[in-house]
């Protein structure tokens, strides 16, 4: 029996997947909550409900494919993710090998289910989905996998701040292997700049491995409305994204390092340009989803784009720090990553990542500061004898090294070259305080020294 159910956090028990083993356990079919944003800007994990999804014995030790979709609210994201599933569920569940053609996308009408579209209930919520069937595929080399779709929820309006956005942006994109970027009709200077933001965010919770942290990106732009200017689908997609993504020195530096930034971010990145849907799907308040109501426009260009993430050949397995990850070990994975969210660790992002990257930087500058003067103080401050000068330069030496590789280890959002000018005016402040240190360890020796033109000047009348 399948019953199909949406489960949201506030109401368990939660699902407990066992279709893939034994046929007569009940299947509950939905939609998971796994990460939600309490009142207070927390994240919580529900790790109850992930176990239950990731540890099921077929599928626990298979390596994943991650697909989770993320951007603006009510830009169509469950929507899309629901003519995934109708792909995986023909492709991997019922083995429809003719899922060549548009077979897969079902009869003309039948209203669409699965990840709850149409907004309503969940325009508060920010927080990730996992749809709780996780479907089990063979790719080309015969390596059996386990794919997995994310859907997310974030408004970008005031109600959710911008951390909140930014975590769940970054939380998805760090636990995906394709990260669909939705926009709607364009890719527009913000949308790169909040992308640009939430990756330097997601960044940031990681480890610096030197590596490209993530996966594909794919943007994936909605209502495209200038096909004579770029056509539908991908190969237009990469036109429109190969300029929006150009560098040239003319630009502003801002822009080209945004560029280089969401450049330096992933491994792979495209661009797929989706037509209107129609008026029926945009503002018919009775649209159910069935085909019978989509442009066939749309349905064409459906029918290149979900083969394109989700055939078997086309399937990216999820690797961090180039290592396959297993499903039991994206638990992990999840865990570790939502602690660095929940804790005070990180930044608040600003609504331009250089605010934040500013602040980031100037408070590295003031504790590496702060360690100079304790140590500088420790040294040769007030009580402290009079030291002679080599001495004190040895000193200064080896504490502002200590002090520059403690703002150097910092961990810092805006990259290397951002923050080459904290760094020097850290060390240009440091040397100030030198001036200033040494000074005052002088008048020690001035004290000293002034004692002996009076011990002259007595000798001198004697
Ligand atoms: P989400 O908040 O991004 O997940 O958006 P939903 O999937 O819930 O869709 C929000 C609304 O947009 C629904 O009423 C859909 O019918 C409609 N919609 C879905 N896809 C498209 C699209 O490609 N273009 C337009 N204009 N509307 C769409
Ligand atoms: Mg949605």
């Amino acid at each position: 029996m399948v019953k199909r159910m949406t489960v949201d956090s506030e109401k368990k028990p939660y699902p407990v997947m066992e279709n893939h083993i034994e046929e007569d356990k009940q299947i509950i079919e939905g939609a998971v909550q796994i990460i939600l944003s309490k009142p207070d800007h927390k994240f919580e994990l529900d790790e109850e409900a992930l176990e239950s999804l990731l540890l099921q014995p077929d599928i626990k030790d298979r390596h994943v494919v991650v697909v989770s979709v993320a951007g603006a609210f009510r830009k169509g994201k469950s929507f899309i993710l629901d003519f995934f599933l109708r792909y995986m569920k023909s492709k991997y569940v019922c083995k429809n090998i003719t899922t060549d053609d548009d077979d897969w996308m079902g009869p003309e009408n039948v209203p669409l289910e699965g990840f709850s579209w149409r907004g309503g209930s969940e325009r508060d919520t920010t927080g990730i989905l996992m749809w709780s069937e996780i479907f089990l595929a063979t790719l080309p080399n015969k390596e059996e996998v386990a794919i997995i779709l994310l859907d997310t929820q974030g408004t970008f309006d005031s109600e959710s701040t911008v951390r909140d956005c930014a975590t769940v942006f970054a939380l998805s994109t760090m636990i995906s292997s394709i990260q669909i970027y939705n926009l709607s009709q364009n890719i527009q200077e913000d949308d790169l700049q909040h992308l640009q933001l939430f990756t330097e965010y997601g960044r940031l919770a990681l480890a610096d491995t030197g590596k490209k942290p993530f996966q594909k990106l794919q943007f994936l732009v909605r209502d495209w409305s200038f096909p004579y200017e770029a056509e539908y689908g991908e190969i237009g997609g990469q036109k429109i994204l190969d300029k929006r993504l150009q560098i040239s020195q003319k630009q502003h530096p801002e822009l080209q390092s945004i560029r280089k930034h969401i450049r330096s971010c992933f491994s792979d990145i495209g661009c797929f340009l989706m037509p209107h849907p129609g008026l029926k799907v945009a503002t018919n308040p009775n649209f159910d989803g069935r085909l019978s109501d989509i442009e066939p426009d749309f349905k064409k260009c459906l029918n290149k784009l979900v083969p394109l993430l989700l055939a078997p050949e086309n399937l990216i397995l999820k690797e961090i720090s180039g290592q396959k990850v297993k499903a039991k070990e994206l638990l992990q994975y999840f865990k570790s990553y939502i602690t660095v969210y929940s804790g005070d660790e990180l930044p608040e992002p600003k609504s331009m990542l250089v605010a934040t990257a500013e602040a980031n930087n100037l408070a590295a500058v003031a504790a590496a500061k702060e360690t100079y003067h304790a140590m500088m103080e420790g040294v040769c401050g007030g009580a402290k004898p009079y030291l002679s000068t080599a001495l004190l330069e040895n000193e200064h030496v080896r504490i502002k090294l200590k002090a520059m590789d403690q703002f150097s280890k910092k961990r810092k959002m805006g990259g290397e070259e951002f923050s080459e000018t904290y760094r020097m005016k850290l060390e240009s402040d440091m040397e100030e305080l030198y001036t200033q240190f040494r000074m005052h360890n002088e008048s020690k020796n001035i004290f000293k020294a002034a004692k002996t033109p009076a011990v002259f000047f007595a000798l001198a009348v004697a």
